[in-house]
């Protein structure tokens, strides 16, 4: 039921892609901007230069490197934001940032702003900023299709778990889980499920929207499931450079795209082929002050 379910909604997906690469609107406007200055066409919305932008490459759904296009509910999120802020798409640079790397990236201002399924937390915000939320997961296991012996986090001792270096999924099961569990930390979370469909782990740990992305890929399809059973509260934010002065514009932004429904739409187009049902009572969040 679930598999046919899956594969067709799937199929939707790619179906979706492929109309947005053909039916863009990018060739009429390409002509309309020839003629005009490149410093303030209505395309760009009148800012200069490029925006260098941190997303992930290898999370279907998300943030993933597809050839020379990059897809996903956090890149489309990028673009919006960018849009407001006046830089066309054309005037994005993506830049990979791996779960350990992202303050290091907005420290050392590799990149602009990070749309990477980064979590708002105390002690990221004594090094970097964040606009938003713009999107609230929740921690949850992937484990074999056939393992019933995995609920939540409590029946992990004696378990090989994975998950990734930097990320707060490693760090809340060091915290509150770390007895009898073995954890395993990758770069990625595409390592830790190749781990566990090759039986190496027993589990793979983060935020369930991630999970639910990676168990749809078809080639682990009907080999791994998301447990579901939340056990944290991941409020995704846009990360910047700590007193960035790019918050309240991004928190505009981001309420605007709430507002007009582009949101919504957007986490349908890119997630929901997974099956991933977001948590409606923490979303869609409302962004904080900044501060
Ligand atoms: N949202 C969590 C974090 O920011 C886990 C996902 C990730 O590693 O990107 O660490």
């Amino acid at each position: 039921m679930r598999r046919g379910r899956l594969v067709l909604a799937l199929a939707a997906a790619a179906t979706l892609t492929l109309a947005g690469c053909s039916s863009g609107d990018g060739g009429d406007d390409a002509d309309a901007d020839a003629g005009a200055t490149s410093e303030a066409t209505e395309e760009t919305g009148g800012a200069e230069g490029t925006i260098k932008i941190g997303i992930k490459f290898d999370q279907p759904g998300l943030g993933y490197q597809d050839g020379s296009e990059y897809t996903g509910f956090d890149v489309d999120v990028a673009k919006f934001v960018a849009g407001e802020l006046g830089y066309g798409e054309d005037q994005i640079e993506w830049v990979q940032a791996p779960s350990a790397q992202r303050e290091t990236l907005l420290q050392n201002g590799q990149v602009d702003m990070i749309f990477a399924t980064y979590s708002i937390t105390d002690k990221r915000k004594e090094v970097v900023s964040f606009g938003g939320p713009y999107f609230v997961a929740g921690q949850d296991l992937l484990v074999a299709a056939d393992d019933d012996s995995i609920s939540g986090p409590e029946d992990l001792e004696g378990k090989n778990l994975c998950s990734v270096t930097g990320s707060t999924s490693a760090q809340r099961i060091k915290d509150e889980y770390a007895a009898g569990t073995n954890l395993l930390e990758q770069p990625g979370y595409a390592e830790c499920v190749t781990a566990l469909t090759a039986g190496t782990v027993d589990a793979v740990t983060t935020d369930d929207i991630i999970l639910a992305g990676l168990a749809a890929v078809p080639a682990n399809e009907g080999k791994v499931k998301v447990v579901g059973n939340p056990f944290s509260e991941e409020n995704y934010g846009v990360g910047i450079a700590k007193d960035s002065d790019k918050c309240e514009a991004i928190n505009e932004a981001i309420t605007k795209m709430i507002d007009d429904g582009t949101w919504q739409e957007l986490l349908d187009k890119n997630v929901g082929a997974s099956g991933y049902v977001a948590n409606d009572e923490l979303n869609p969040p409302t962004p904080a002050a900044c501060a």
